[in-house]
């Protein structure tokens, strides 16, 4: 057996310094390979320039081999493969005492659903396994691949064994009839305090003697915390007893995270290569352990269309986000999938506005063009004298039988999905022109407002959406008093209405901020109107109010330069919401795509959507010190001086598809200050190995700017593909992807 409790503890009260955590390679392991072992140390030797190749196909049994030549600590690996196609198919990674007999430790294969070894455009894979105290590791491929394996860099995730390990000291006890997400709280906490080389073992109420334990007894389970609502929780210590608690199974849950984020674990980005484990676990930093907390939104959530996977779910449970969306099905998957139950079940999503279609857009959903249009063209606008039909056209919203066919569709939908707690009341996307019917146009009043939307003058049809979306939902809270319909503010109807002055309380208003410039709502001419607008929503009496942002949707990505910029921005918004204008449910669209080359932003926004009353300075402080290690005050003075020259040159970046790096950012004077920078951060961060690789993401941003602005006279590719929208982002990581394979310029 791998995994051995080490049984002779010495007391130790100054700890020895481990720096990161990932074992380091000073040329005390024997490596070894059975292709081109000669420089197999190009893997290991921290720098990403030194590839080793195989020099022929990939074959089953090809192996890397580390003798560590004494006992070490280990939880996962992180390999830099040399381009976007030498990297493994499938791999097995085993461990030894002996050099003899291996155990498997994870074993993955490349595109399985569940377990894919993950290739980001960093090259980069991530591989996690239970943490294990070995003297051996062996990487084997597992499927042969007519391309040879090249390796710039492997991060060995551990630590060496050192008077931190620690086992058996305390205990996780969960109730005898612990539901499947209590029993996972128990698990997450076992796996990283066995990453902080802290064994404990899990187990369910029974006869236990607690006296043998000398540090903690850990007890996670529900209990009745009235005002702590569905997500919040308290942490509290007595005696020996840690005790995390709260009214749900995701409260424990999310409990049992801010437990381990108390002992400094972080998880600022998807896989392991964005955690930050703490070298060991120091018991007594809970001795005085009492916290209580609910979140600022009842929904938190991300919406992206595309690229989820497991681990990045993972990524947002742990931040404790809710509301997760996608409009290509992806709900379906996740909520089919068994491991839902681990992380509340189904119905939590569910009831935290989680989206589930036809949430958004649902006016086709409902009233289908394909269905109605031909024997009752009345149900569709009449425009320029002719009704139209057309899946993306709005209906006659006044017409009785449309309100009757809706309520229809929707007790029908109700029916059919018990749990859903939430159904979107919401125009098709792209139809500006509504009905122009009397009935329809009497409703907006004798004298309706008329805005510039999309280089057309439309009119506003807020408050005839609103008579509709009141009939119905009056209706729904007689026979669902549980169930909301939210509404929107976007397109024509983003405006408050001019007459409506009250909502039924069963109605969420979700404001939508398409096109709003990213700079602090009411600080800049181009959105002092939207403070005015929200206030407008906010005064109509019974409902909720809800935000709908496109925050991170900007695929040229300009918050890779100043992620610092649009985090303050986002601090005052979330504050602002949720304190001025009691605004419960936030929801973002965005790109995961740079997740991991931009955590800054993303994690800024888990952490204040829990609580728009963050520390600022001490978050910064937190996050700049663990994500950057050693470099961490070149890094942050780098982010700093770009968040200030935004600032200076009254940058204005716009919350929608189109917006490129802005060419005022970059100057003769500011480059070399830049470079300069970035050659001292990488120097810092000597051998941390995955430090380094988080400062050449950054790096890469910087040079991508730099080309995409011609500032880069060698490179004009970049420039004339700007206005190819969806484009510009691909081209970015394809230009990563080349500089990898070839010679890098500039400090690399
Ligand atoms: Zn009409």
């Amino acid at each position: 057996m791998i995994m051995k409790y080490v049984t002779a503890i010495v007391f130790c009260l100054f700890l020895s310094i481990v720096s990161g955590k990932e074992l380091t390679y000073n040329g005390d392991w024997s490596i070894e390979s059975n292709k081109n072992s000669a420089v197999i140390g190009n893997v290991f030797d921290g720098n990403l320039e030194t590839t080793w190749n195989s020099g022929t196909a990939q074959e089953v049994g090809d192996n890397i081999k580390i003798n560590f030549n004494k006992e070490v600590l280990v939880y996962g690996l992180v390999l830099t493969v040399a381009d976007q196609y030498s990297f493994p198919r499938a791999v097995e990674i085993s461990a030894s005492q002996d050099g003899k007999s291996w155990i498997t430790l994870t074993s993955e294969k490349n595109y399985q659903k569940e377990t894919p070894i993950r290739i980001s455009a960093w090259n980069t894979l991530n591989f996690s396994f239970k943490s294990s105290i070995i003297k051996y590791l062996k990487i084997s491929i597992t499927e042969s691949c007519g391309l040879p394996l090249k390796i710039s860099g492997c991060s060995i995730l551990g630590q060496d064994i050192s008077d931190n390990i620690k086992t058996d000291r305390s205990v996780i006890i969960i109730p005898q009839s612990a539901t499947p997400t209590i029993a996972f709280a128990a698990e997450e906490l076992q796996k990283y305090l066995g990453r902080m080389g802290y064994f404990v073992m899990i187990h369910k109420t029974g006869k236990i003697d607690t006296s043998r334990y000398s540090d903690y007894v850990f007890r996670l389970g529900t209990g009745n915390a009235p005002g702590f609502g569905t997500d919040g929780y308290t942490i509290q210590n007595t005696g020996k007893d840690i005790l995390v608690s709260g009214n749900s199974d995701m409260s424990v849950l999310y409990g049992t995270y801010t437990l381990l984020e108390r002992l400094g674990v972080r998880w600022f980005c998807p896989y392991e290569e964005g955690e930050s484990i703490p070298d060991s676990f120091l018991p007594r930093v809970l001795d005085k352990i009492d916290i209580a907390e609910t979140p600022s939104f009842l929904a938190r959530g991300f919406v992206e269309p595309y690229f989820w996977d497991t681990q990045k779910i993972m990524w947002c449970v742990r931040n404790k986000i809710n509301s997760m969306g996608t409009n290509v099905g992806w709900n379906y998957l996740f909520l089919a999938n068994p491991g839902i139950e681990k992380i509340g079940g189904k119905d939590y999503y569910y009831a935290n506005a989680g989206w589930v279609w036809p949430n958004s857009h649902s006016f086709n959903y409902f009233i289908p063009t394909s269905k109605y249009f031909k024997d009752f063209p009345e149900y569709f606008p009449l425009i320029d004298g002719k009704r139209v039909g057309g899946d993306w056209q709005q209906v006659c919203t006044s017409n009785p039988e449309v309100i009757k066919i809706f309520k229809e569709k929707i007790f029908e939908y109700l029916s059919k999905n018990p749990s859903l707690k939430v159904v979107s009341v919401m125009p098709n996307d792209g139809a500006l022109k509504w009905c122009e019917c009397e009935k329809c146009r009497k409703l907006d009043g004798p004298d309706p407002k008329e805005i510039s939307h999309c280089n057309q003058m439309c009119r506003l049809v807020t408050d005839r959406y609103l008579v509709l979306a009141r009939e119905i939902a009056e209706e729904v809270k007689q026979k669902y008093p549980n169930v909301k319909i939210q509404i929107f503010a976007y397109s024509v109807f983003k405006a408050p209405p001019v007459y409506i002055k009250e909502m039924p309380d069963n109605v969420i208003m979700q404001i939508c901020q398409y096109g709003e410039p990213a700079q602090i709502i009411g600080t800049v001419d181009e959105n002092k109107y939207m403070l005015e607008w929200m206030q407008g929503w906010a005064n109509i009496k019974g409902p909720s109010l809800s935000v709908y942002d496109y925050f991170l949707l900007r695929e040229e990505h300009p918050e890779l330069h100043t992620p610092l910029f649009f985090t303050e921005a986002l601090f005052h918004k979330l504050k602002l919401y949720r304190n001025n204008l009691n605004v419960k449910y936030y929801q973002t669209q965005f790109a995961w795509s740079t997740q991991n080359e931009n955590p800054l932003l993303f994690y800024s926004y888990v952490k204040a959507l829990w609580n728009v009353e963050i520390d600022k300075n001490k978050f910064y402080n937190d996050f700049f010190s663990k994500y950057y290690g050693k470099a961490s005050v070149p890094m942050g003075k780098y982010f700093r001086m770009m968040m200030e020259r935004v600032k200076e040159k009254n940058i204005l970046y716009v919350n929608n598809y189109n917006c490129p790096p802005p060419k005022d950012l970059y100057d003769a004077e500011i480059i070399p200050v830049i470079d300069k920078l970035f050659a001292d951060a990488n120097k810092l961060a000597d051998k941390e190995f995955i430090v380094k690789q988080r400062i050449r993401r950054d790096w890469y941003a910087y040079q991508y700017a730099k080309k995409y602005l011609n500032l880069n006279q060698k490179d004009k590719s970049l420039v004339s593909s700007k206005n190819n929208k969806g484009l510009i982002i691909k081209q970015y990581l394809f230009y990563v992807a080349d500089s990898l394979n070839s010679s890098m310029e500039g400090t690399w």
